[in-house]
Formats: C-alpha cells, sequence, structure tokens
C-alpha cells in the first residue's frame, strides 16, 4: 500500500505529455506552456490498468520577508476527467503568475491541473475504477487519487481552495460558495469578471440547487474540501464553466475569475475584514 504513494522516477519526470493532449484543444496555451518553469512536485504516483500515474503539484510562490507566513491556497481541476477546461485554465494560469511574480505576493500557490489523471487520459468523469472522486472525499475513501489529495489537504492547511468544474447542463458560469459570507464575497466579484467572457448562469435553480446571481449556497457532500477538523475553515469555492462553450472561452473566463479571487482575497486579509 505505500508503494502506492512514493514517487517513482519514471512518473516524477515532466508531466509534459498528459498536459499537452489537454491543452491540445487550447491553442493560446499551448505554445508558451513549454517556457514556463514552476517547479513541480509529485504528491502521489499509483497504479491503474497496468500503468504507473501520478498526481502533480505546482508550486508558486513569492517570498515576502515582512509577512509571517505565505497565505497557501491550493487550486484544483481535472476530478472529473470529462472537463478539460479547468485543467487548461490553471495551466494557463501558472504561465501568466510565472511571468507576473507581484501577482503572487503574499501567496504560496499549490496548483494541481490534474486530479483524475486516467479520467483525463481517457475523457471519462470517473476515474479508473467508475468511480466520481468528488463524491468521495472525507469518507475514508480507499480510491488512490482521494488519499494523495486528501493527505496533501492535511500537510498544507490551506488557507483556501479553489476547485474548477465544468457543467455540461448550464449554459453560464456559475460557483457554489458553501454558504459562507467570506466565499460568496469571493465568488461574487470573480463571476462578475467571468461574465465578460461567458455571462453567468442567473437560473433559480442550478445543478438541482436553489441559486441566486450564480451563486449556490447548498452542496453535494463528499466533494474536495478542507479536512473536516481543520479550523478555521479556509475559504472553499468551486467555480464551474458552461461545459459546452467552445474551451477556449471557458478557459479565459475561469482565469479571469481566479485573479480576482487572487487579488481580492489579498485586498480583503490586508484589510481584516473577515478576521
Ligand atoms: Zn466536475
Amino acid at each position: 500500500m505505500m508503494d502506492m504513494f512514493s514517487s517513482t522516477a519514471a512518473a516524477a519526470r515532466c508531466p509534459g505529455a498528459l498536459y499537452r493532449d489537454v491543452l491540445a484543444s487550447c491553442a493560446p496555451v499551448s505554445g508558451v506552456w513549454e517556457e514556463a518553469e514552476v517547479p513541480t512536485e509529485t504528491l502521489g504516483v499509483f497504479r491503474a490498468r497496468d500503468q504507473d500515474h501520478a498526481i502533480h503539484a505546482f508550486r508558486l510562490s513569492r517570498d515576502v520577508r515582512s509577512a509571517p507566513e505565505p497565505i497557501r491556497i491550493g487550486l484544483f481541476a481535472g476530478l472529473h476527467g470529462d472537463e478539460p477546461a479547468g485543467c487548461a485554465a490553471l495551466l494557463r494560469l501558472l504561465v501568466e503568475l510565472s511571468r507576473d511574480p507581484l501577482a503572487v505576493d503574499g501567496y504560496e500557490l499549490t496548483v494541481c491541473p490534474v486530479c483524475n489523471p486516467v479520467g483525463v487520459k481517457v475523457g471519462t468523469r470517473e476515474n479508473a475504477s467508475g468511480k466520481d472522486l468528488n463524491r468521495e472525499f472525507w469518507r475514508s475513501s480507499t480510491e488512490p487519487e482521494v488519499m494523495i489529495l486528501e493527505k496533501e489537504l492535511r500537510l498544507r492547511q490551506f488557507h483556501g481552495l479553489i476547485t474548477l468544474h465544468a457543467d455540461d447542463t448550464s449554459e453560464g458560469c456559475y460557483g457554489y460558495a458553501h454558504g459562507r459570507t467570506l466565499n460568496e464575497a469571493l465568488l461574487l466579484p470573480a463571476l462578475h469578471a467571468a461574465d465578460q467572457v461567458i455571462p453567468r448562469n442567473h437560473g433559480p435553480v442550478i445543478d438541482g440547487f436553489r441559486a441566486e446571481r450564480g451563486v449556490i449556497r447548498d452542496c453535494f457532500t463528499g466533494v474536495l474540501s478542507a479536512p473536516p477538523e481543520q479550523a478555521p475553515r479556509p475559504f472553499d469555492l468551486i467555480f464551474e464553466t458552461p461545459a459546452l462553450a467552445p474551451i477556449e472561452l471557458q478557459v479565459d473566463a475561469a482565469v479571469a475569475a481566479l485573479h480576482t479571487i487572487l487579488d481580492e482575497y489579498r485586498r480583503l486579509v490586508s484589510h481584516a475584514e473577515f478576521f
């Protein structure tokens, strides 16, 4: 069992091939990705369908000596393998932030663009054993992807979590705020920024939940989230793009939302409005 999580030389090699596939349909990013130099770490390796698969994290931070500790944010995509826009959006964000260090000021970002590598490779929502990973968190799941990510969530004790998804039943962007004021304070400006690319879903019911201004307060259980014992709770957002929209637009909308959340949270922390 322990072998499952050890890094192997083969899997620790640059995850370029998988990401090139992800980005094949996203031309604006693929050209520049090769040039971006972002430190990569293998969070864990597991075996499925007679192959080794790895979950990679990219770390981006800017050392600000005056700050006691950086704000640790975890960004996740590709939990559902048939939603490539989120994976591409995180890669685009990495490229943009690696060129603009000031945008990372005060932050330590952990970026996991492909949380379900088998699903992404074959284009299925589920992982190799047919599980929807986003219903498995903090339920003693034995799915290797969930165990690897839970370990990282426990280790890092993130101050904020952002997960990207895409919904083929929605014509606009929307998000889950889990009923918390801080989350809504971040999600609303993010949706406003994304509106410039893909207008949000203004419907009263989205994905079976009551919604207002594109914000859902309730959520499914078992979604990627902070460890149950973590206190205080981090901010925790799920941002959804409409899966049937052109992937380039979904990427643009999600990246605009992510930049806005990072800027807005830094502003909130500096004004200590919520602390
Ligand atoms: Zn999804």
